[in-house]
């Protein structure tokens, strides 16, 4: 392996050991940086991910390392990192010895700016995931609690409880979606994630339709590279719908892949969707109509034995289908608030062996960016840097 990609990788356990311990820091340190001005302040959208929540006041999206992975800046008083700000400038400690000095934030996307035609800012309707990717959540609640069956990790609606009146989260309709996403797909923006949580009746299908139909009238493109975040729907037949809809890719997310320990932590999504053999059946026939590489599943990770995850991505995998996995951040306000994820190195070794699957089975960087909601996960920059993907590649004198 090349010094830049050792170092690259040095880069990318810190960002893994950040995200999952997350980052110390005074929130007034913001207050140097112009945040919803030049730099891209957080927006809560389905679920807080900081360790507790903070009314009023903004933080960055998060900030890049000296050889150009993003870092996200996901709040905990109790992480042995930290940000802090000092002599003018920012810098990522470690027990208080220096990381590195922080030179970039994230920058704020123009249409940010903007509002759509009823008055609405575009910043509440398509949120910016960085590197050309849009992030919708249509509705910011999810019908299964009412019914005592929502999933244990989950903070969807405690976060729409917290927020909802400070930042405007509401449900966005059709016309909204369009005129944001073509704003933003003006500003060279290329990929669209619409998601969710469950809505009574099961009635998303024809609001994905609406949807689509409305960032094709206001993109004037007929594929426009989005991905259908949907539950399993016990009719398989709806699933050729979405296709002939004109989304490129379909997400279905499993979240655990042992039985067992699905019904008891997705109770929802056992009852509701035809159980878990039911929702495996529903992403091997999504791989049947959307094609290889074309759909998507998520796990949360940290919460059944590696093994079984990695089990879980193996079979996913031979029937076409990118069993992605994200670390789980007990968040403020799920039945699970107060517990601990694996260690950080647990997850490092899980996201290294995900991405060697998905690269033994021939899935492509362009795949796993299409399919997936946010491109800058440790497994995307895994293929960035072995695929020399990076700005940092151009200049082999780093
Ligand atoms: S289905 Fe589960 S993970 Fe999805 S929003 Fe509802 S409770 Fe949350």
């Amino acid at each position: 392996m090349s010094k830049l990609k050792e170092k690259l990788y040095k880069e990318l356990e810190l960002k893994v050991f950040t995200g999952v311990e997350g980052l110390n820091f005074d929130p007034h340190i913001f207050k140097h940086l112009d945040l919803g001005g030049k730099y891209q302040e957080e927006i809560h959208c389905l679920f807080e991910m900081d360790s507790e929540s903070h009314v009023g006041t903004h933080f960055p999206v998060g900030f890049y390392s000296p050889l150009g992975l993003t870092f996200g800046a996901r709040w905990n008083r109790k992480s042995p990192y930290s940000l802090v700000y000092e002599n003018g400038k920012f810098h990522l400690t470690h027990k208080g010895q220096e990381l590195f000095p922080i030179d970039e934030f994230i920058k704020r996307p123009n249409y940010y700016g903007l509002k759509t035609s009823d008055g609405t800012p575009m910043s509440n309707i398509a949120l910016h995931a960085t590197e050309g990717v849009v992030f919708i959540a249509y509705s910011n609640d999810c019908a299964l609690k009412d019914k005592g069956q929502d999933c244990k990790y989950c903070n969807i609606n405690a976060t729409k409880d917290t927020y909802a009146d400070h930042e405007g989260i509401a449900w966005k309709n059709p016309k909204q979606i369009g005129e944001a996403v073509a704003a933003a797909y003006r500003e060279g923006n290329r990929h669209l994630t619409i998601s969710g949580g469950f809505v009574p009746e099961r009635r998303e299908i024809e609001y994905y339709f609406d949807v689509a139909d409305a960032i094709r009238e206001h993109t004037g493109l007929d594929d426009f590279n989005g991905t259908a975040c949907v539950g399993a729907p016990l009719d398989l037949s709806v699933i050729d719908k979405y296709k002939e809809a004109g989304y490129r890719t379909i997400a279905t997310n499993i979240e655990i892949w042992d039985k067992n320990i699905f019904k008891a932590i997705c109770p929802g999504k056992e009852q509701q969707c035809g159980g878990w053999d039911h929702w495996v059946k529903a992403l091997e026939y999504e791989a049947q109509v959307f094609g290889q590489g074309r759909v998507r599943s998520n796990i949360v990770a940290g919460i059944e034995p590696k093994q079984s995850t990695l089990e879980g991505v193996e079979y996913l995998a031979s029937k076409g289908v990118i069993g992605f996995v994200t670390s789980w951040c007990p968040n403020p306000g799920s039945d699970l608030e107060g517990h601990r994820s694996p260690e950080p190195a647990w997850h490092f070794d899980l996201f290294k062996k995900v991405a060697g699957i998905f690269r033994k089975n021939g899935f492509t960087y362009n795949q796993i960016y299409d399919a997936y909601a946010a491109p800058n996960t440790a497994i995307h920059d895994i293929y960035r840097i072995e695929d020399e993907l990076l700005p940092v590649f151009q200049n082999k004198a780093a």
